[in-house]
């Protein structure tokens, strides 16, 4: 899975996407077999600033019918797009999203459809007022949103996507980390110390999760809803 960003601030998102998992899966691992080796996603950072052919490089203007605010141009966020995806032969595995307060919801299905259905996923983040309407109409891309607030930038839903898709691509996860995706959420959980002393009070890992026994784990966690 190849992901492009279309963001004014790119070196913003990319700290994120290059810690931890998702930065572990742009690379190559050493040992274990071919398969596991190989990178298992790539992600690509474009900036319409540098597609922009106005001489102050602005990618934003005011908007036609009034109103408040900035809109984002369409022709460097379009040129963008080209250098991205644009010259790929197979247009049926490439999709496009727009990040929108006013997007469809994206959920945990979405991500798991996008993994398997798609070879390259271009994510566009709106900044100011948001992006000219015909880019959407003209790269017929889907409008989506990551929750009901409105924050300033597309970046941090373009990185929660880029996440939670990654997620679902075989072999970003460990093994173990793929379990637990399997459940969805692991709820209550605890680590060491096995005894917690906080403000002068002792707090202990509920003995259950001492035990090795994972069936009465399990069972624990049905019987008290976590
Ligand atoms: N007044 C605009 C809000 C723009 S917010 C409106 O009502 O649509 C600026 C940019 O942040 C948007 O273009 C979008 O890319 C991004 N954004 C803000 N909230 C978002 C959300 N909940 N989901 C996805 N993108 C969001």
């Amino acid at each position: 899975m190849h992901f492009h960003v279309i963001t004014l601030f790119p070196e913003v998102c990319r700290v994120y996407t290059d810690a931890s998992i998702l930065g572990r899966a742009q690379k190559t691992e050493k040992g274990k077999g071919a398969k596991q080796r190989g990178k298992k996603i790539a992600i690509s950072y474009y900036n319409p600033r540098e597609f922009s052919r106005d001489k102050h490089k602005k990618t934003d203007d005011r908007p036609y019918g009034g109103g408040p605010g900035m809109v984002m141009h369409a022709e460097p966020i379009l040129r963008a797009y080209e250098k991205a995806v644009g010259r790929k032969k197979n247009q049926k595995k490439v999709k496009v999203l727009i990040m929108s307060p006013r997007g469809t919801l994206f959920t945990n299905a979405h991500a798991k459809k996008l993994a398997e259905k798609y070879d390259d996923l271009v994510l566009i983040s709106g900044r100011y007022e948001g992006i000219d309407s015909r880019v959407k109409k003209i790269l017929k891309a889907e409008e989506v949103s990551v929750g009901e607030y409105v924050l300033t930038g597309g970046e941090l839903p373009a990185l929660s996507i880029i996440d939670a898709v990654a997620r679902k691509v075989p072999g970003v996860l460990g093994t173990f980390e793929s379990l637990e995706e399997e459940r969805v959420s692991s709820g209550e959980m605890y680590t060491r110390p096995e005894v917690l002393e906080y403000k002068k009070k002792k707090h202990k890992v509920p003995p259950v999760f001492l035990s090795g026994n994972h069936a009465a784990i399990e069972e624990y966690r049905k019987q008290n809803g976590v």
